[in-house]
């Protein structure tokens, strides 16, 4: 679906030039011809993008932006304020009122489409941590967070120049050795490069940024000449995220700064949701072993190498003997603690190949990749000797606890069902427990 975008403008034809490059972009665009009006249709359209134009009759651009951002119901939707050239005073204003980006009239193609773009993107990014309901917290985290920034220039002058007009919250570090810059971008918010000076090659260091795995993450606002456009389009297209123009306004510089901060705390936000989220669905909580869920599912993968290419696996299905003694004697932290240094040492004791999971309570299983019965069992026994040698030392109590443990071994065979393997493997651990505990044994096809 393509983005919606709202273009407030009171003259007709300013609206309609906007609407017609908006649209030969699949831009899907409203109109509204006044502050009153705008704030009508964010409500019922839902845009995904409003440009605002500043001089209005009526309510003017300013107190429209101030309205629309103190809607909680409108106030993620990006405004970019359209302010006559040069109005230093206005933008400072449009950032009292909230507006997340400017744009000067006459309107440059480059410049509309490179911050709708980048804007759009920023609202995919937020709108997806807003549907897991907790963007407030992260809109708080994002505008408390600061924002570190590397100020790379020519040299050292020039690059405090750019780094002093930064105030709170912004931390500025001026650099003029590229090398420099690049390292201090390992930890960066955003970079602000100066590409205006024919000594300094900022595209190259953009691009580093832009290609190094460490770095690829963070923002760069370039600074280019007002009068160059084919550096602007250069410089967007090696991966800078935005441009601001000598000579820079402080005021926009900071605007420009905040956004592309944000955006990028949000998209952080996001990714470490994602991977503790794909995290969580493989990993059991207690013992940071693979759950059940996961090592069936490996099983199952298994299976089916071996049933295609004859590679031969085996399982060890583990009980921990009289746990519930364990729990009963020392309570049931204890017992926690327990089963997390028993996992502990099954993680060190197993090959990097071989993949342990928890399988129930204090039921474990091991996958032993390419392993026979023999194999398997050789280091399911290495792993119970240990155990049994080494008592546990928990916290609250001086008497060492004995663990010990018994397990059931089975090699995994051509046409099986995971379910087939673990039950021979169960069968065989009933055995080991009903033997006396404390050992291992392979499963074995009685003589019937
Ligand atoms: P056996 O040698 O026959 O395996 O005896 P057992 O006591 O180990 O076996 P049983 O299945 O009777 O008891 C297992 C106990 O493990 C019961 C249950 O309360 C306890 N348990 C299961 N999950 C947890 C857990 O996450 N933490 C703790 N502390 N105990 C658990
Ligand atoms: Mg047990
Ligand atoms: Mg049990």
């Amino acid at each position: 679906m393509s983005a919606r975008i709202l273009v407030v403008d009171d003259i007709e034809t300013n609206r309609c030039l906007l609407e017609a490059r908006l649209s030969a972009e699949y831009f899907d665009v409203i109109e509204a011809e006044d502050g009153h009006k705008a704030i009508e249709a964010a409500r019922e359209h839902n845009p995904d993008l409003i440009l605002l134009d500043v001089m209005m009759p009526g309510i003017d651009g300013f107190e429209t932006c101030r309205r629309l951002k103190a809607d909680p119901a409108l106030r993620h939707i990006p405004v970019v304020m359209v302010t006559a050239l040069d109005q230093r005073e206005d933008r400072i204003k449009g950032l009292e009122a909230g507006a997340d980006e400017f744009l000067t009239k006459p309107v440059d193609d480059v410049a509309l489409f490179a911050r709708v773009r980048s804007l759009l993107r920023l609202k995919v990014v937020m709108d997806e941590l807003r549907l897991r309901e907790n963007a407030e917290a992260l809109e708080k985290d994002a505008d408390t967070l600061g924002g570190r920034i590397v100020v790379a220039a020519a040299d050292e002058a020039g690059a405090q120049r750019i780094a002093a007009m930064y105030g709170d919250p912004f931390r500025a570090k001026a650099c003029a050795d590229p090398l420099n810059a690049l390292r201090h971008a390992l930890t960066a918010d955003l970079v602000v490069i100066d590409l205006t000076h024919a000594r300094f090659d900022g595209l190259r260091l953009a691009a580093r940024i832009r290609s190094d795995v460490d770095t690829r993450q963070v923002p760069i606002l370039g600074i280019v000449e007002s009068d160059n456009r084919a550096s602007m389009v250069r410089a967007l297209d090696l991966g800078v995220t935005d441009v601001i123009l000598r000579p820079v306004d402080p005021g926009e510089l900071q605007a420009r700064s905040r956004t592309q901060v944000r955006r990028k705390a949000y998209a952080d936000a996001l990714r470490d949701r994602l991977e503790e989220s794909l995290e969580m669905a493989v990993t059991d909580a207690l013992t940071g072993l693979h759950n059940r869920r996961y090592i069936v599912s490996r099983l199952r993968q298994h299976l089916d190498v071996l049933d295609r290419s004859g590679e031969g696996f085996a399982v060890a299905l583990m009980d921990i003997d009289h746990f519930k003694r364990i729990n009963d004697t020392f309570g049931h932290q204890a017992g926690d603690v327990v089963l997390k240094g028993f996992s502990d040492r099954l993680r060190k004791e197993l090959r990097a190949v071989d993949i342990a999971g928890r399988y129930g309570g204090e039921e474990f299983l091991v996958l032993f990749t390419g392993a026979t019965n023999e194999e398997a069992l050789e280091g399911a026994e290495r792993f119970r000797a240990a155990m049994a040698r080494d008592p546990f030392v928990v916290p609250g109590t001086d008497e060492p606890i004995n663990v010990t443990v018994s397990a059931g071994i089975s090699a995994g065979e051509r046409g099986d069902d995971v379910e087939d393997v673990v039950a021979r493997a169960d069968a065989a651990l009933y055995e080991a427990k009903s033997s006396g505990r404390n050992q291992v044994i392979a499963w074995r096809k009685r003589a019937a």
